[in-house]
């Protein structure tokens, strides 16, 4: 198969990590499970998964991945749902815990409850899930809200970090507008020859 021009890595160390496959290459672009600093180096954008914030931040800490993530999240573009948009949070509450700061918003661990308040609804157009999704409680003033629901903020953008509490990856509708929208932000990167200024 040849090199398509935009690959995702999408981190795997736990969590919805395979289901994200169709919707990447939907859109033209290579998926690949990431969970070593050689293949951070390789990859152009960073999906950092659904699952449990607190395993994920556990393994990222035991595997001794915390820096070189934090290093690649520096100028890579990153899109964190669910567990991995409160890994991106500026601060987590219910409890609060760790995490890499690198979207300027206040995250409150399992919002709605419990897993019986897990439930679907339609974000722009598109079915979503969300999964003991937590609610976005504050956001800093530059942080743009692509959607709402229920009258929080649940899917954000800042340059190029993008977090959504939601799930779209679980509908089997190829490939999803999220996924459209994060693979179009990383194309836009890569064919400036300087996305730092495009990305601030
Ligand atoms: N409740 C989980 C957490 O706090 C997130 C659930 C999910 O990613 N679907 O990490």
């Amino acid at each position: 198969m040849s090199k398509k021009d935009a690959t995702i890595g999408v981190l795997a160390l736990q969590g919805a990590v395979e289901l994200h496959r169709p919707h990447i290459e939907a859109c033209g672009a290579d998926f690949k499970a990431v969970k070593t600093q050689k293949q951070f180096e390789d990859i152009d954008a960073f999906i950092l998964p659904g699952g449990e914030s607190t395993t994920m931040l556990r393994l990222i800490r035991n595997f001794g991945l915390w820096d070189a993530l934090a290093e690649n999240f520096k100028t890579k573009p990153v899109w964190g749902i669910c567990a991995g948009s409160i890994l991106m949070a500026e601060k987590v509450t219910n409890p609060a815990q760790d995490s890499f700061g690198i979207l300027p918003f206040t995250v409150e661990r399992n919002g709605y409850g419990r897993q019986l308040e897990s439930h679907h609804s339609d974000i722009n157009g598109y079915k979503v899930s969300f999964i003991r999704a937590p609610i976005i409680t504050d956001i800093g003033k530059d942080v743009e809200i692509l959607a709402e629901h229920e009258g929080s903020p649940v899917w954000v953008q800042k340059g190029n970090k993008i977090a959504s509490t939601f799930h779209p990856e679980l509908t089997e509708d190829y490939p999803s507008p999220m996924h459209r929208h994060f693979i179009d932000l990383v194309r836009s990167g890569l064919s400036c020859r300087f996305p730092s200024l495009i990305y601030t």
